[in-house]
Parts: C-alpha cells; sequence; structure tokens
C-alpha cells in the first residue's frame, strides 16, 4: 500500500467531509455584495460621476478624464470600506483564461509619506509587462507593450481569495496600436455591429427602438472527481484530462445519475460557489446532475452578453478555486473521461431592444409576428451563410474530442426550428411566385405566439441532437465546449447576425423605392432568405450516420479536427464580415487564426508527452512486476514438480503482458519519432496537421494496449486510479 493512487484512496476514506449551506441566509441578501454597481454606485458616486458612468455603460461613451478620477475615488473608497488594500486590471487573453496582475494602492510619495492612492489614469488604463500573452506576431518582445482599458459597461467586483481581497476592473487587453488581444475587445465591438444593424431594422416595426443587446445565458457542465485521486494522475493533473483508462464495468448506462439525487460532498462544493458566485453578481438559477456518473451542470438566468461572458469566465475560476477547499477537482475540460459524456457549455442566445421586447420572441399580432420572422429568419440565414466560421468560433483540441462523439452534436453546423415553424417558413416560401398579395399577411395571423410554447411544452419536438437549435425565445448553440470562453461563438453569432441584418435592410429598401409595400417587401425578401438557406435546416437526428451523408450531399462542411476547421477563420468570406463589421482586420484576424493554431499544436503535444511518459515510467513497469511475479510463481510451482497444466494460465499471462508491453513501447516510440518530424517542421499550419493526423493517431494504439494491461495486472500494482474510483467514489 504504497502507491500515490492507493494512499488517494485511504484519505478518501479518512477524510472529513467539509459541509456548506446557506446558514439561513437568503439569496437576495449576498447577491452582488461584491459588485461595484446600482445602488453602491449611487451611494459612492456624485450624481455626475453617476450619471455619466450609466451613460457610458449604455451607449459605449467615452468617460472623461475627470470622471474617472470621481469613478475612482468612489470605487476605491467602496473598496477599502470592505477591506480591499489591492487592484488588478482583469481580463480575458487568447490563453482561454483570465489574467490579474495586481497593484496596492499603496504609495509613496516624493517626500517619502505613505498614502493610498488610486486615480483615474490608473483605473482607466494599465500597460502589464503582459508580453508573454500569445499575439500570434503582432507584438514582437522588444516593442512588448500592451494595454489594458477600462470596460465600464462591466462592473467593476471584489474577488476574494483566502483572506485576500482585491478590487478587479473588466477591461480589454490591445496591442500599443490597438489591435486586439483578448476576447473582449472584439466582443464589445461586435455588440455595437449587431446593436445598429438591428435597430435599423426594428425601425421597420417600432420607431421607438434606440437599443438592441445581445443576450447570452450559459449552461456550464462540468465533473468533479477527488482532488488526491485526480493528482495520482499526472493526465489529469496536467492535461485536464484521462489519456488512459478503461472504462469501468458500470458507466453511465443504467442513466441513474441524471437529474439523481446530487452527491452530499459535491453539493457542498455546489452550495459554496453559489454563494462565492452571488456575491460576485451571477445570477445562478439551477443545479443538477448530468447524464455522467460525476457529471453535473449549472445555468444562470441569462444576462447582457459582455457581462454573461465575464460571468462565466468568472464562475469557472471560482469553481477551480472553491473545489480545493473541499479537496475536490472542478474538471472543465470537454472530455475527461473516454465513453462518457463530454461536458459542452450551451450558449442560449438572443436579442432584446430596450423597449422590452425579445425579438427572437413570437408575437401576439401581425406586425410582431413580421418583427419576430425577420429576426428569426436573419438569424437562419446568417448560420446558413457563415457555418463555416460558427464550427471554427468553437474549434478546440478539447472540443475535438466531444463533437460527434455520440452525445454532443456533430461537426456538422446545421438548425433546428421545430415542426410549427418549419411549417411557417415552409409556407412563406411556397407563396405564389415572387409575389406576396396583400392578402398573404394572412401568414402573420397565425397564432405563432399561442403554438410554439405548446408545441414546446411537447418534449419530442425538442431535439436534443441539434448545434443550433430554437428553443421557443432563443437559440441555443449546443456545440460550444464547456471550457471554453463564451465571446468565441458570441463574437461571430452576434457579427454574422449584424452583416445579414444590413444586408436584409438594403434589399428591403431597394424593393420598397421601387414602389412596394413595406411589408410585402420584407415577407419577399424573408421568402428568398427561407429558400436560400433551406440546406441547413435540419429536423432530425444529428447523431446520425445518414445526416453526415445528407450533410454531404446538401454541401454541408463537416470538419472533424481543429486545424481543419480553423482554417475558416482566414478565408475570404470571413475576413470580409470581420472586416465590413469592424471586428478585426486582417492582421489581427491572421495573429489570432496563428495563436489558435499553435494552441492546438502545444496542447497535443503535451498530450503526447504525458501519454508516453505515463507509459513508459508508471505503466510498464507495474506490468513488468506483476509479470515478474507471474515468472516467479511459475518457477516455484515448476520446483515443486508440477506440470505445465498447473501453471497454464500463468505462462499464458506473461506471454499477453510481454506482448501489450512491446507494443505500447513500440508505439510511444513511434509517436516520439512522428513528432520530432512535426517539431522540425517550420510552416505553422502543416505542422498542426501533423500533429492532428500522424502523432495523435499513437495515443489510441498506446491506449488500447495499456488498457488492456490494466485489466490484466494485479491491482495492488496498478498506479493510477481507475475511472471506477475517479466517477464513484467520493
Ligand atoms: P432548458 O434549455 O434547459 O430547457 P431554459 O429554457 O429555461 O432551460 O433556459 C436555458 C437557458 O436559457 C437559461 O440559462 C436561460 O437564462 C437562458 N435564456 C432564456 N431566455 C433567454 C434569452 N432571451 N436570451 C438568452 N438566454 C436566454
Ligand atoms: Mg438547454
Amino acid at each position: 500500500m504504497s502507491s500515490v493512487r492507493l494512499q488517494a484512496m485511504q484519505s478518501l476514506q479518512g477524510e472529513e467531509k467539509k459541509v456548506s449551506g446557506y446558514g439561513g441566509k437568503k439569496i437576495t441578501a449576498m447577491f452582488g455584495s461584491n459588485v461595484f454597481s446600482g445602488r453602491t454606485m449611487r451611494e459612492h458616486l456624485s450624481d455626475e460621476a453617476y450619471k455619466s458612468l450609466m451613460n457610458s455603460a449604455k451607449s459605449g461613451q467615452r468617460i472623461e478624464r475627470r470622471i474617472a478620477d470621481q469613478v475612482a475615488v468612489g470605487m476605491k473608497a467602496w473598496a477599502e470600506e470592505r477591506g480591499v488594500t489591492h487592484y488588478t486590471h482583469w481580463f480575458q487573453p487568447l490563453t482561454g483564461t483570465t489574467a490579474e496582475k495586481h497593484d496596492s494602492f499603496f504609495t509613496l510619495k516624493s517626500d517619502g509619506t505613505a498614502i493610498e492612492l488610486f486615480d483615474g489614469d490608473a483605473l482607466i488604463q494599465q500597460e502589464p509587462d503582459a508580453s508573454s500573452f500569445p499575439n500570434g506576431g503582432i507584438r514582437a518582445t522588444f516593442e512588448a507593450r500592451g494595454y489594458t482599458a477600462w470596460d465600464p459597461s462591466s462592473p467593476a467586483f471584489i474577488m476574494e481569495a483566502g483572506m485576500g481581497k482585491t478590487l478587479c476592473i473588466p477591461t480589454i487587453f490591445i496591442a500599443y496600436n490597438g489591435e486586439s488581444l483578448d476576447y473582449k475587445a472584439p466582443l464589445l465591438k461586435s455588440i455595437a455591429a449587431l446593436d445598429k444593424a438591428a435597430v435599423d431594422v426594428c425601425h421597420y416595426f417600432d420607431k421607438n427602438v434606440t437599443k438592441v443587446t445581445a443576450t447570452l445565458g450559459w449552461e456550464q457542465e462540468y465533473f468533479v472527481v477527488d482532488e488526491m485521486l485526480a493528482n495520482a494522475r499526472p493526465d489529469l493533473m496536467m492535461c485536464g484530462r484521462t489519456l488512459l483508462g478503461h472504462t469501468p464495468a458500470k458507466g453511465q448506462q443504467l442513466e441513474d445519475h441524471y437529474f439523481g439525487s446530487i452527491p452530499e460532498r459535491v453539493f457542498a462544493f455546489m452550495q459554496d460557489f453559489e454563494q462565492e458566485s452571488y456575491k460576485l453578481g451571477i445570477p445562478l438559477r439551477t443545479r443538477h446532475n448530468e447524464v455522467a456518473p460525476s457529471q453535473f451542470e449549472c445555468a444562470p438566468m441569462f444576462e447582457e452578453v459582455n457581462i454573461a461572458v465575464d460571468h462565466n469566465t468568472l464562475l469557472m475560476d471560482v469553481m477551480n478555486k472553491v473545489a480545493k477547499r473541499h479537496k475536490l477537482k472542478a474538471l472543465l475540460h470537454e472530455k475527461p473521461f473516454k465513453g462518457v459524456n463530454g461536458s459542452g457549455k450551451h450558449n442560449n442566445w438572443s436579442m432584446a431592444t430596450d423597449t422590452g421586447v425579445n425579438l427572437l420572441s413570437p408575437g401576439k399580432t401581425p406586425r410582431t409576428n413580421l418583427m419576430f420572422l425577420t429576426f428569426f429568419v436573419n438569424t437562419i440565414k446568417a448560420v446558413y451563410t457563415h457555418a463555416d466560421l460558427m464550427r471554427a468560433s468553437i474549434a478546440s483540441a478539447n472540443n475535438d474530442h466531444r463533437l460527434g462523439a455520440n452525445e454532443a452534436p456533430p461537426a456538422i453546423i446545421s438548425v433546428y426550428v421545430g415542426k410549427y415553424l418549419s411549417q411557417v417558413l415552409d409556407e412563406v416560401e411556397s407563396r405564389v411566385k415572387d409575389k406576396f398579395s396583400e392578402q398573404d399577411e394572412v401568414i402573420l395571423k397565425l397564432d405563432i405566439h399561442k403554438q410554439i410554447p405548446e408545441v414546446l411544452m411537447d418534449n419530442t419536438d425538442r431535439n436534443r441532437t441539434s448545434p443550433f437549435a430554437f428553443t421557443g425565445n432563443k437559440f441555443e448553440f449546443r456545440a460550444v465546449g464547456s471550457s471554453a470562453n463564451c465571446a468565441s461563438p458570441m463574437i461571430v453569432l452576434n457579427t454574422i447576425v449584424a452583416d445579414t441584418l444590413k444586408q436584409f435592410k438594403k434589399d428591403v429598401d431597394a424593393l420598397i423605392e421601387k414602389g412596394e409595400k413595406k411589408e410585402i417587401a420584407i415577407l419577399q425578401v424573408l421568402r428568398t432568405y427561407i429558400a436560400e438557406s433551406n440546406p441547413i435546416r435540419f429536423e432530425g437526428d444529428n447523431y446520425s450516420e445518414e445526416w453526415a451523408e445528407e450533410a454531404k450531399r446538401r454541401g454541408l462542411s463537416n470538419f472533424k479536427t481543429t486545424p481543419e476547421a480553423l482554417d475558416a477563420y482566414v478565408n475570404e468570406s470571413s475576413k470580409k464580415v470581420f472586416l465590413d463589421n469592424s471586428i478585426f482586420s486582417i492582421r489581427e484576424l491572421e495573429a489570432r487564426h496563428e495563436i489558435m493554431v499553435e494552441d492546438y499544436i502545444k496542447k497535443v503535444q503535451i498530450e503526447a508527452r504525458i501519454i508516453g511518459y505515463i507509459a513508459t515510467n508508471h505503466l510498464l513497469p507495474a506490468a513488468i512486476n506483476y509479470q515478474n511475479t507471474l515468472i516467479a510463481n511459475i518457477k516455484g510451482l515448476k520446483d515443486i514438480g508440477l506440470n505445465e497444466k498447473s501453471y497454464k494460465a500463468q505462462l499464458n499471462l506473461v506471454e499477453i503482458i510481454s506482448d501489450h508491453i512491446q507494443h505500447v513501447n513500440d508505439n510511444v516510440e513511434a509517436m516520439i519519432e512522428a513528432r520530432k518530424k512535426a517539431n522540425n517542421t517550420e510552416d505553422l499550419h502543416t505542422r498542426a496537421h501533423m500533429y492532428c493526423h500522424e502523432v495523435k493517431r499513437y495515443f489510441d494504439d498506446i491506449r488500447y494496449h495499456a488498457d488492456k494491461l490494466e485489466l490484466i495486472v494485479d491491482d495492488n500494482l496498478w498506479p493510477l486510479p481507475k475511472y471506477r474510483e475517479l466517477l464513484f467514489m467520493r
């Protein structure tokens, strides 16, 4: 009993489980207590500063330096009341995690007096010496100036870690020349583009609309495992997923975990991270078990997309921190376990007007129905036109293991709208020739708003296999990976819908100019859009083989791997849509593409190293050890004069073990050679493809033989915690 695995299992038995609970506290009492927003601002800011901050959050207007000084003073006072000593510009670089560099309020005046200082300058802009963040060649290190700049549309908050409290200021991260190096800057640009395009189209229906915001409600799936057990596995520790391990006899086939009662230890963890989240203003609503053993989900109420993205990245951070307190590990990886469901992060997306209308919610009158149809059809058309970009926006080394793995949508992008709306779309499309008559407004008199909720009540009409499904009053992008930054798909969705709406307005205006009545012109254009985007609509089973074939016939892409999928970022159509809507310059786009390709290479490279290391340093010695025991046993049996019949099984095992050892060893060596070849390849793109097709393919062979060894070798000698232990022991 000496291996780390066995020690971890022993300590699990003796572990005193941490209990949590709300201690009678109401959520409303703690909600937002660590956020500088609303009432807090009112209390700590002058009227003038409060109003300009609110105004800037709403309209994106610049904040004057003088006002920024006032805001900084108020923020500092509020933070200090809560025991904060440091502040940080909090940003989301392209590493996929969040970044912070803490500075203290404390400083020395020129005469040596110690003071606490935080002014407008410190609030608005910082220059972290952050030369090591990915920049895709935008920022050579000799000109390593990267700036963080305050995003007043997302409120500052206090992050508590242990006894420390830090004032965090949400910021964008840009190069010295303004080129973006993060997720937030392009997200904000895409939000502005959608706002402008959608407001213009809203004016066909309602002149009172002055602002349209994209809304996002994410659903976060994750696994929870014991920290000691996880740490006994170099793959889980370094890659967040198991690279080896045999499926347990009992996995998820009984589906007895889904919506079951939450295990106590995990429940304590959930309550703990929920409370931390509430303090940060993250409006969590639901928690439940997911399909796989040890898999769970939480989801908040939807929010404006910029805030929702910040909240999701914050939540992931909080989960990781709080899990440690419970000696647990939260696995946010898309596919931590082979043969067990992976984790996604559904992105529920819609658009809302400042007049309080959800633009994807069917209306009650013909006019509002037409408005709904307009935004509904434009979204479908956008996804049809830019399906490859949508696919690229969710591509990652991690998500490759999940997409199309029978429990997640495939890599083919399609749109599901449900039976009833399919009929509505078909009907609009089939209307007489090119002409609509006044009479055709009849379509819009259909009780769409009454029918849809009814249809959706009927669960059979909910297609859980679709990557992009309409769910009554929003679209749900289900192919997003659990560890992803939601900004990536949201930037694309906002941008392509903005672009489509712009074109839509041009098309409708052209018809109106020719003398067509407004409603008829809109219907005409919608009709052509519906007809055009027909191939993207799919109501059937997205997991089936037949769909892959059908999709091919329809001309839809099926990019199964990240290096292939990422290329869509830099094709002509993507360059145009990003450039036309001022989201990325060509240089920014190419740099971003390069960063993502590099990230892919690094991830596979690390996994390749780890799998080789585990196989060679952990598994083969255990197998040889056991083999030696068998050999000694055979010798002993021979010594006491028994014949071959009595040690036939042992002899057989010895041979089988040798065979597997040989295979593991050969494959590891071949993989190392393939890696060397890839590493010596100058061209990044080719290198990524080599890692994808020539290095990664050895993973399966190594795993196959290693997992066979796991089934044979004495359990006491096996060094890695097994699936059974990781997934079922708490
Ligand atoms: P489910 O999809 O599991 O049936 P719901 O339909 O209640 O659950 O909502 C799922 C998620 O969709 C929630 O996170 C919710 O906040 C979000 N959501 C609901 N309405 C909108 C909307 N208008 N815009 C964006 N997200 C929304
Ligand atoms: Mg859902």
